[in-house]
């Protein structure tokens, strides 16, 4: 049987699957019955009954699975824009000091001319 312990008082609760649902039940106290919930995010959570306090449990392998298929690729592409956008701008610095130096120059050019004109 499962057995979950408060974080908080360290009371025991024997968990049990009912129609879908996971309850958890005081091992002393048969009567008291929480029921596990999940969040948003997966995380399953109950309050405890006898200090009331909500303990967070860590994610099941089936959440886990989900977010590791999303987060990796994700992450890479996130990765990758940032990578292409440093890039991006890295060749538009390197164009505008290019064109910048060469504007210098031919404007050099000119005035040279201009002069030997
Ligand atoms: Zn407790």
């Amino acid at each position: 049987m499962n057995q979950v312990t408060c974080r908080f008082c360290n009371k025991d609760f024997d968990l049990k699957m009912k129609a879908g649902f996971f309850t958890l039940k005081d091992v002393k106290c048969k009567e008291s019955e929480v029921e596990m919930k999940t969040d948003f995010f997966g995380f399953k959570n109950f309050k405890c009954s006898v200090c009331g306090k909500i303990n967070m449990q860590p994610l099941t392998k089936g959440y886990k699975v989900i977010y590791w298929i999303v987060a990796v690729p994700t992450t890479l592409t996130t990765i990758g824009f940032l990578l292409e956008g440093t890039l991006g701008l890295s060749i538009l610095g390197m164009v505008s000091v290019y064109s910048l130096f060469m504007d210098h120059k031919y404007k050099k050019e000119l005035s040279i001319k201009t002069i030997l004109e």
